[in-house]
């Protein structure tokens, strides 16, 4: 007997050092000095590039993780939706905050810490458009369509609403078509739609405030680097916890009415 306890014993203690080694498996990415990460550059509130500074709710997450994970020095490169996974698999970021959902699709090619924040997708049209007040309304309109992205899809193959997809490479190209009449309807991300919303506030644009999914944001990463997605969830929950999240949601989002959740969003899991 009292050798099976000795048996078991050891092979809990076995178990657990395992379990150490994996939790502390190198990461190619935590206590690298200089950081390079992916941000949008046109989305104003998430991630813009202004006067050579890049600012937005994205780029304060993305500068906190990196600080937490030991980095020094937080270098900014745009990625455009196109190009997130190929950037992330070819290593040329360290990992990614732009407006990134997390999906079993893109779940196949890159992993994803997270969800740093969970947004919704609402629709922004031409203010004289009253007719528009649902994503059922969007059909027989012309949607813009930015290559990569998701959005278009939770429309036309998800809800199978019949619409005509214009495509452009960004969301602020998706803003020009509709100021110009090429486009009828933007619909993405109620962060993204916010920011432009404001921006163009003299502009007739109306957001439709329906929203309709959920875009669970991720921190994108090469696949297979466990370490670094487990430092960055715990450093996702310290952001909520030391009340940086609330503080930059209010800063980033607070004037545009938009309803904000300050709680730490429900993980994937690494
Ligand atoms: N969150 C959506 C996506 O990841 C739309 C925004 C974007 O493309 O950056 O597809």
């Amino acid at each position: 007997m009292r050798v099976r306890h000795a048996v078991i014993a050891a092979a809990l203690v076995l178990g657990v050092s395992g379990c150490g080694l994996a939790g502390a498996q190198t990461s190619t990415i935590v206590g690298k000095e200089t950081m390079i990460v992916g941000v949008k550059i046109d989305q104003p509130g998430l991630g813009a590039l202004k006067k050579g500074r890049n600012e937005g709710f994205d780029v304060d997450v993305a500068a906190y993780l990196a600080r937490k994970l030991g980095a020094k020095n937080v270098v900014y490169k745009e990625a455009k939706s196109s190009e997130r996974e190929k950037l992330l698999q070819q290593g040329q970021l360290d990992f990614i905050v732009a407006s990134y959902s997390i999906t079993a699709e893109r779940k196949v090619k890159v992993d994803f810490a997270g969800p740093y924040y969970v947004a919704h997708q609402d629709t922004l049209v031409r203010a004289a458009d009253s007719g528009i007040t649902d994503v059922r309304d969007l059909a027989g309109k012309k949607l813009c369509q930015v290559t990569g992205s998701n959005s278009w899809r939770r429309v036309k193959e998800e809800r199978k609403v019949n619409v005509s997809l214009v495509e452009t490479k960004t969301y602020s190209d998706c803003m020009s078509k509709l100021a110009d009449g090429s486009l009828d309807a933007v619909s993405t991300d109620d962060l993204i739609l916010a920011g432009f919303a404001r921006e163009s506030r003299n502009s007739s644009v109306r957001f439709v405030n329906a929203p309709f999914t959920d875009e669970r944001y991720g921190v994108g990463l090469k696949k297979g680097d466990v370490a670094a997605c487990e430092a960055i969830n715990r450093a996702i929950s310290e952001m909520y916890l030391d009340g940086t999240a609330r503080e930059l949601l209010g800063k980033w989002f607070g004037p545009t009415g938009l309803k904000l959740t300050v709680t730490v969003p429900q993980f994937e899991g690494c």
